[in-house]
């Protein structure tokens, strides 16, 4: 597994303090190689300063503010509700862009909207019924809940009926004879481990469910599979289908893609172990040229370090059944916060904090890649960034992708964020999607360890709306995201890189 065991999490960070202090001896900066290889040399500082008394004294006004504020709650729920879903391409996401922009300019900060060019697909008519199967009443069908995944083919005008072929997983697909596969709507019935997520590992339950999002299509299609269903990639079982982008390959024709329901996939699973099951599915999604939208950057210049920029960041496009609160309203809300409070309390960061609202997260990355493409000659310049995308669920500390040292950079930051129950360190291999083409760059990249227990019950589904928001943990997240930022800031050494 990535980051701590079990029992270091436990225990918050100190097994890591011990583990990084061992490798920090060897590593740090020069400052400390040079105390420890010469002891006789006087020394007025034995340790580099990292943070001066007065930023530490800010971190923790900066904390209490956060936790007593409402302004990232009310940013996300005018996200959520008065904008609602953002997909890329679509006028809620043009007008998120207006409204994030006006919001910052608002506060005094300095703001571009940079282009990125983003796919634009259009959701359609999306209905699947069971014509034929063992037992069934006269003239009558069973309703399938589905939706289609993200960048869908549509079927033909009239839908596309077809008999079923249910699978577990690819193995299970990859044992069947060409002629049983060719021809059939072909059922993904690949479980979410609800246990892990129960146990706080949503993000790795997520990461083992959802190859077949991305990759089942394309290989029905590769033995002659005429539609692709998945069962949902989700932890609850309400009977919503869980959207989200798939990946066609080269290799194979572009068959119709959507999610069915938990208990739909189980459903289609029994019958079919039964009899034969025909079944019409109807997909019309349209995939529309290419588009013209923005990521919003909004820039509060550092005093001693203008130069030299600190992003804090979430995504402001959505899916489109939802109205995209916890995906990533919330993540977009927590990093407005951050210049909003800095400014209330009239501190002045020595570098650049840098806000990005990103575009196009969900079906392209385009706004993370265009952002790389576009600053290459600036990347030097980027000291760090932070994203915000797991939620608003209470947050135990910070993640962290980068050199094992950076972790000494965040003790006294998380020594001050333990106040509100986040002073775990975890190292990671991925902060976030948007950032983590600049992490390829080595730019150290972080994010809130978010409680993803619940997440994925409403991830990419209908029901990711503001009310699964509590505005008290959401502040928790907007606390980790100022004293961070304000810390990486204003940090008196070079992060290692
Ligand atoms: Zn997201």
């Amino acid at each position: 597994m990535r980051g701590f065991s079990a029992e270091c999490r436990m225990s918050r960070f100190s097994c890591g303090q011990k583990v990084v202090g061992v490798l920090l001896l060897a590593r740090l900066s020069s400052v400390v190689a040079v105390a420890a290889a010469i002891p006789a040399t006087p020394s007025p500082s034995p340790t580099p300063v990292l943070y001066s008394p007065q930023t530490l004294a800010e971190l923790k006004q900066l904390q209490q503010a956060a936790l007593q504020s409402d302004y990232a709650y009310r940013q996300v729920a005018h996200l959520a509700n008065n904008i609602g879903p953002r997909l890329s391409g679509s006028a809620q996401a043009q007008k998120a862009v207006e409204y994030v922009a006006g919001e910052m300019k608002a506060l005094g900060l300095e703001v571009q909207l940079e282009k990125v060019m983003v796919p634009h697909w259009v959701r359609g008519e999306e209905t699947g019924a069971l014509l034929q199967f063992p037992g069934q009443a006269a003239n009558t069908t069973q309703k399938i809940v589905l939706t289609a995944l993200g960048g869908s083919v549509a079927t033909p005008a009239g839908g596309l009926t077809a008999e079923v072929v249910v699978v577990r997983d690819f193995d299970e697909l990859k044992s069947l004879d060409k002629e049983r596969v060719s021809g059939k709507i072909v059922v993904f019935n690949h479980s979410f481990d609800k246990q892990m997520a129960a146990m706080d590992h949503g993000g790795e339950a997520y990461g083992q469910a959802v190859v077949y999002r991305s990759d089942a299509p394309s290989a029905a299609a590769r033995l002659g599979g005429v539609a692709a269903l998945i069962r949902s990639v989700g932890s609850a079982a309400y009977r919503l289908p869980h959207t989200g982008q798939t990946d066609y390959t080269a290799d194979a024709p572009k068959i119709p893609a959507a999610a069915v329901t938990e208990e739909d996939a189980d459903l289609i699973a029994a019958l079919v172990s039964q009899g034969p099951v025909r079944m019409r599915l109807v997909l019309t999604p349209q995939q529309l040229p290419d588009a013209v939208s923005h990521n919003v950057i909004a820039d509060l210049k550092g005093t001693e370090h203008p130069e030299q920029v600190v992003i804090v960041s979430g995504h402001l496009d959505s899916w489109d059944l939802g109205t995209g609160a916890i995906d990533d309203g919330a993540g977009v809300a927590v990093a407005m916060q951050v210049p909003n409070l800095v400014k209330q309390l009239g501190l002045r960061p020595h570098r650049t904090i840098r806000v990005i609202a990103w575009m196009n997260e969900e079906n392209g990355l385009r706004g993370g890649k265009t952002y790389v493409r576009d600053h290459a000659r600036d990347v030097a310049n980027h000291f760090a960034a932070i994203e915000t995308d797991s939620g608003a669920g209470h947050p135990l500390g910070i993640n962290l992708v980068g050199k094992p040292e950076l972790k000494l950079f965040l003790v006294p930051i998380a020594k001050v964020l333990e106040n509100s129950g986040a002073g775990l360190l975890a190292v990671r291999e991925q902060a976030g999607a948007d950032i983590d083409p600049l992490a390829k760059l080595g730019v150290p990249n972080f994010s809130p360890i978010q409680d993803s227990r619940f997440y994925f019950n409403y991830h990419h589904t209908a029901a990711d709306t503001l009310d699964k928001i509590d505005p008290h943990e959401l502040a928790e997240n907007a606390a980790i995201n100022a004293v961070l930022a304000y810390g990486l800031a204003n940090v008196e050494q070079p992060l290692p890189r």
